[in-house]
């Protein structure tokens, strides 16, 4: 009965998700806005390395290292922060606020805990079904943090989603995201070019069922960006430098892909310009 009640919430939602469609752009065919989620904060502190640090500290310093890069390197993208200090936001209201702005990107920012201290990596997701019990267990993980929000037992906009459910992360992984292709495409250079210039090795691109990618209406990630139980993703991690070379490896997956999307729809951009001159006013055309 649960299940079927869930079921039942789940296609609601589904239905009565943002359409994403946006007036004068279409989601998915140029970067003009990014949201970048760090994981956690305030009262929801993320996974622990050794008592040394905690996983919103990282996250947030990688995040606000990534959106100054793209702000001063590419100018005609606006970024937007779910949240810039150590406070902390509901599981929800990430991705809806991406929603709201019709943004064209979103990328969650996470580490990765585990019992065995010798996992180590970075591994970028996007949303579907677990391939692997691990992946599966790195979802759970994340989504556990939706038990800080007091009241999420009874937000319909989780539908029901019981967090020690196993069935719950697979239900709603299985969820068809429009914009899949793009996510994929954009984890892979997430995981090339942050391996390419850190020490941090790949784990590879993956998918799961995690709430936060859930209800986005855009090409949506969260990358793992390397082991807080890791010694040595740890010391790195923890670094100043270390999060600034994580920070430009997801930077310039940021840059590669814009530029490859935005060449490949030429013919969009050149409507969207002379739209704009209509728009101003300007009759030069
Ligand atoms: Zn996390």
């Amino acid at each position: 009965m649960r299940r079927i009640a869930f079921g039942l919430l789940l296609l609601l939602l589904i239905t009565t998700l943002p359409s994403g469609k946006p007036v004068n752009r279409v989601p998915g065919k140029q970067v003009k806005t990014i949201v970048i989620d760090p994981g956690h904060g305030g009262l929801d502190p993320g996974c622990n390395g050794a008592n040394e640090i905690w996983e919103k500290a990282v996250t947030l310093a990688v995040s606000l290292k990534l959106g100054k890069m793209i702000e001063d390197s590419l100018q005609d993208v606006q970024v937007v922060f779910t949240r810039k200090t150590d406070k902390f936001v509901e599981l929800w209201e990430r991705p809806n606020m991406a929603n709201k702005i019709k943004a064209d990107l979103f990328v969650s920012i996470h580490c990765n805990s585990n019992v065995n201290t010798s996992a180590a990596g970075s591994e970028t997701y996007f949303m579907g079904l677990h391939k692997t019990q691990g992946n599966l267990d790195v979802a759970k993980r994340e989504n556990s943090a939706i038990k800080f929000e007091s009241n999420y037992k009874t937000n319909e906009r989780y539908g029901g989603f019981d967090p020690n459910s196993p069935e719950g992360h697979i239900i709603f992984s299985l969820v068809q995201n429009a914009f899949l292709q793009q996510s994929l495409k954009f984890s892979t250079l997430v995981e090339s070019h942050t391996h390419k210039i850190s020490k941090i090795k790949s784990r590879g691109v993956k998918q799961a069922g995690f709430l936060v990618l859930w209800q986005t209406a855009m090409p949506s990630v969260l990358v793992e960006i390397g082991f807080l139980t890791n010694q040595s993703d740890r010391s790195f991690l923890k670094t100043e430098e270390g999060q600034r070379t994580i920070a430009k490896g997801i930077f310039r997956a940021v840059r590669q892909y814009k530029r490859e999307l935005e060449k490949a729809t030429p013919a969009k951009n050149q409507e969207e310009k002379s739209a704009q001159v209509r728009d101003s006013g300007d009759m030069r055309r």
